[in-house]
């Protein structure tokens, strides 16, 4: 964002000049703070949800969605312009005693790939994929036995499953710190594990040798976002996830690269080609390595159709191939006709549909 911060235009300043009671403090990003917008919750003053971030000096209600950053705050609540809002914020001096003290939330270093794949095989063997999530990857393409093989499972939520399956790992001798997605709570004098769930399924994503690096999560809930990676960021001894390249086939001369792991395991399942996925077109660092240690001289890149208009997409693209073909690649671009279907994985799945009616 900015490199140099003004105090006087924090977002935690800004809350605390604009009367917004602060509550308390949710990840070292985080507070959690009175809504002034909807008045929050009237039955528990000790009840909010105004997120306000420190990192992005923004705020968001998650109750009745207001949203935006601190100089757009200051002038909403004073109902003045925020030019003026800003000028009124430089002009005073920023809360040199805050109301609330910022902690720092410990955090555990990332556990290695061993040690990861060993944890993250040993909780989804615990878990179930419901039929809901069977058969949405049945739809996308995907045989029942594919599914197996992929370990896609279903999230667990009800917090007395999560305290249970965070025992019976701990008592399997299983390692929970440094993995993504788990962390500890601490309440009253109790401490006990826990990990990040919300309502969908696991997506494992696999290096070459097949070892579960990290997870994400495809949403049920897709109206702001379809994933999320399985990550503890933020909470006590968590740990954040790292956006993984994932390997979906065999090491091969021909790989193609895709955005997102889900739709490179079903390319692949369709294809049988080998592919590389990259959690967003701007997480490619490390990718060449992967390549090259697949032995692939051909690399195709085959992302949405649709964002072939997004500028920051191509851009992104034109980043890969050179970084590619400076490592010694032959590269392409792989393309089809947008209507046979917006994804690779939705290109294949129409191929191989017309190919069975004919
Ligand atoms: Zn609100």
């Amino acid at each position: 964002m900015y490199d140099y911060r003004d105090p006087r235009l924090s977002i935690l300043n800004v809350a605390q000049k604009s009367g917004i009671v602060l509550i308390r403090q949710t990840s070292n990003e985080e507070f959690m703070a009175r809504c002034p917008f909807c008045g929050d919750s009237e039955k528990n003053p000790k009840h909010g949800h105004l997120m306000l971030n420190i990192e992005k000096d923004a705020y968001h209600c998650t109750r009745c969605g207001e949203k935006g950053f601190a100089i757009g705050l200051y002038a909403r609540l004073h109902g003045i312009s925020n030019s003026q809002a800003f000028k009124e914020l430089m002009n005073m001096a920023p809360e040199t005693t805050p109301k609330i003290k910022i902690k720092k939330i410990h955090q555990s270093p990332v556990a290695n790939i061993n040690e990861r794949d060993k944890t993250y095989r040993a909780f989804l063997d615990k878990l179930t994929l419901k039929g809901e999530h069977l058969q949405n990857l049945i739809r996308r393409g995907l045989s029942w036995e594919e599914t197996g093989r992929n370990l896609y499972k279903s999230v667990p939520t009800a917090p007395q499953e999560r305290l249970r399956i965070c025992n019976e790992l701990l008592q399997e001798g299983l390692n929970l710190k440094g993995i993504p997605g788990f962390f500890q709570v601490q309440k009253e004098n109790q401490t006990y594990w826990d990990f990040y769930s919300d309502n969908g399924f696991f997506i494992p994503v696999k290096d070459i040798q097949g070892r579960i690096q990290g997870m994400q999560i495809r949403l049920d809930d897709d109206n702001v976002r379809k994933y999320v990676w399985f990550s503890s960021k933020g909470k006590l001894n968590g740990t954040p996830a790292h956006a993984w390249i994932g390997v979906h086939g065999v090491p091969a001369k021909t790989v193609l690269v895709t955005e997102g792991p889900l739709k490179a395991d079903i390319a692949h399942y369709l294809s049988r080609y080998t592919f590389v996925s990259v959690a967003g077109v701007d997480a490619i660092k490390g990718i060449e390595q992967v390549l090259k240690e697949l032995g692939a001289k051909r690399v195709f890149i085959a992302y949405d159709m649709d964002l072939k208009s997004n500028k920051n997409v191509q851009k992104a693209k034109d980043k890969l191939e050179k970084k590619l073909v400076q490592a010694g690649f032959e590269v392409h671009d792989k393309t089809w006709e947008e209507r046979l279907g917006k994804g690779i994985d939705d290109y294949l799945l129409a191929r191989k549909k017309s190919q069975k009616v004919v």
